[in-house]
C-alpha cells in the first residue's frame, strides 16, 4: 500500500511569496559579470564571494542555498549549480508579470506553479524519498485528494499521521507540506481542517486519475516543471484552459492599476488563441520558437491596438479607416532594448495609423507632446506627399483620436519617441 510517508522537503526554506521575491533578487545579482560561472552552490567556508552574493538578498549564504534549491524544487529557477540563475519559462512568466505590475497576474502564475510541482511530484516508499519522476512511486497530491471527506476536507490530525506517521520528524513534514498546499491555493485552513478550495478543479480531477506515462524520464519531467505548455507534459490542455480562465473577460486587465494592463499572460493566451502553433511553441526556450512567438504576440498586439482604435487612423485631421488601411506602430520601437515599462507588447505603447501616416510618424516627421497633441517637424515639407503632409501639418496642436476605452499612450514611450525618433520641433500651439 502505496503512503505518503517520509520526509517532506524540510528546510529552512517554503514556498511563500517572499522567499520567491527574495529569490529574485538573487536572479537579478547573478547577472552581473563578477557572478559569471560563479558556484552558488559551492563550500561556504572562506568564500569572500558567496558572502558577497548571498548579502545581496540580504541573507546568509547556507539560507541562501536553501531558498535557491527550494524555488529550483518548485519550478520557478532551472535547474544548475551557476550563476546567473536562470529563471524556467514559467518562472520568467511569473517574473514579468511582477515586474510590470500585473500583482494579480502573477500571484495566480505563483499558485499554478506550486500547484504543477506539488502534483508532479512522487514519494518513493521502499527508498523514503521524493522524487521528481512521478511513474517511480505515489503521488501525494494524487492520495491525498482520494482521501477527502465529503465535504472536500481531511481533519489536520488524519493529514499529520499520514504525512509524519512513519518518521521522527513528527510535526515537521505535515506543516511543510501543509504550507506548500495552502500557497498553491488549493488548499486552506479551517476548524482544524484543511479543506479542498476547489480552485484547478479540472487539474485536480485530472490528477485524481493520472497514471504517468513510464517513458518519461526524469529530465523529462524536469523539462515538464519547468515549462507545463510543452508537448510531452501530461497536463497541457488543463493548463492552457486555467489560462484562458484567468483572462476571461479580460478580469485581469481590469484589475491592475497605473494603465499598466497589457500583460505577457494575455499575450501568451492570445497567441494560443490566435495562432495555429501548438502548445511547445508558446513557452519554448528554444530561440527559433522563441522568435515565432515574438513575431506572433507582435501580431496579436497589433490586432488589439487596431480594434481599441477601431480602425481609424490617430492623426486628427487624417480621414483613413478600415481595417485593411491601418496599422498599429510601436511608439517604442519593438526593436529597442528592454529598459524601462516591458515595452513590446504594452498596449499603451501603440498607436493606430495609416500606412503613410505610420512611415511619417517612424522617421519622426511628427510627435506627441505630453498632453497628447500632435507636434510635427521643421522639416515636415520634406514629405512629398501633399495629402500626407497637408493631414499631419492641420493636426499639429490637437490631441491624438480617442481609443475605445479612453486610454492614452503612456508617457514614458512618447518620451522615448520623441528623444529618439523626432526629427526636431517646430509649430508647436
Ligand atoms: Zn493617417
Amino acid at each position: 500500500m502505496a503512503s505518503i510517508h517520509g520526509d517532506w522537503f524540510h528546510s529552512r526554506s517554503s514556498s511563500n511569496y517572499g522567499e520567491l521575491l527574495t529569490v529574485r533578487t538573487l536572479v537579478r545579482a547573478s547577472e552581473k559579470p563578477e557572478y559569471q560561472n560563479f558556484r552558488w552552490s559551492g563550500g561556504r567556508d572562506d568564500n569572500p564571494l558567496m558572502r558577497q552574493f548571498s548579502r545581496t538578498g540580504d541573507i546568509q549564504p547556507s539560507t541562501m542555498q536553501t531558498k535557491i534549491r527550494a524555488m529550483i524544487r518548485y519550478g520557478f529557477i532551472r535547474d544548475g549549480n551557476t550563476c546567473p540563475l536562470t529563471w524556467t519559462r514559467i518562472g520568467s512568466l511569473w517574473n514579468e508579470l511582477h515586474e510590470i505590475g500585473n500583482s494579480v497576474a502573477a500571484k495566480k502564475i505563483y499558485e499554478l506553479t506550486l500547484s504543477i510541482s506539488l502534483a508532479i511530484y512522487a514519494f518513493n516508499d521502499s527508498q523514503q524519498k521524493y522524487t521528481i519522476n512521478p511513474a517511480k512511486g505515489e503521488l501525494p497530491l494524487r492520495f491525498l485528494l482520494n482521501r477527502l471527506d465529503n465535504n472536500s476536507a481531511i481533519s489536520l490530525q488524519e493529514f499529520t499521521n499520514l504525512v509524519d506517521g512513519k518518521t521522527n520528524r513528527v510535526g515537521d513534514n505535515a506543516s511543510y507540506w501543509k504550507t506548500d498546499l495552502i500557497n498553491s491555493g488549493l488548499f486552506h485552513e479551517s476548524d482544524e481542517h484543511l479543506v479542498y478550495t476547489g480552485n484547478y478543479a479540472e487539474l485536480a480531477n485530472e490528477l485524481r486519475n493520472f497514471t504517468p506515462d513510464v517513458s518519461l524520464e526524469d529530465e523529462d519531467w524536469q523539462r515538464i516543471r519547468e515549462n507545463p505548455l510543452i508537448e510531452i507534459s501530461p497536463f497541457r490542455n488543463t493548463i492552457k484552459n486555467i489560462f484562458r480562465e484567468m483572462t476571461q473577460g479580460q478580469a485581469i486587465e481590469n484589475s491592475t492599476t497605473n494603465e499598466i494592463y497589457t500583460d505577457p499572460l494575455i499575450g501568451a493566451i492570445s497567441e494560443q488563441e490566435e495562432t495555429a502553433l501548438p502548445e511547445l511553441d508558446i513557452l519554448s526556450e528554444n530561440p527559433r520558437f522563441a522568435n515565432n512567438t515574438r513575431r506572433i504576440r507582435n501580431a496579436t498586439w497589433a490586432i488589439r491596438i487596431k480594434k481599441k482604435y477601431n480602425y481609424i487612423c490617430a492623426v486628427p485631421k487624417c480621414d483613413v479607416i478600415g481595417e485593411i488601411f491601418v496599422e498599429s506602430a510601436h511608439i517604442k520601437p519593438d526593436s529597442v532594448a528592454d529598459e524601462g515599462t516591458p515595452h513590446r507588447s504594452h498596449m499603451l505603447n501603440g498607436i493606430c495609423l495609416c500606412r503613410h501616416c505610420h512611415v511619417a510618424f517612424d522617421r519622426g516627421y511628427f510627435s506627441l507632446a505630453d498632453d497628447h497633441r500632435v507636434i510635427t517637424s521643421q522639416r515636415i515639407d520634406d514629405i512629398a506627399n501633399q495629402n500626407l503632409k497637408t493631414a499631419i501639418q492641420s493636426s499639429s496642436g490637437d490631441i491624438i483620436k480617442n481609443r475605445s476605452d479612453n486610454k492614452m499612450p503612456l508617457l514614458e514611450f512618447i518620451h522615448y519617441h520623441r528623444a529618439n525618433k523626432f526629427m526636431g520641433q517646430a509649430n508647436v500651439r
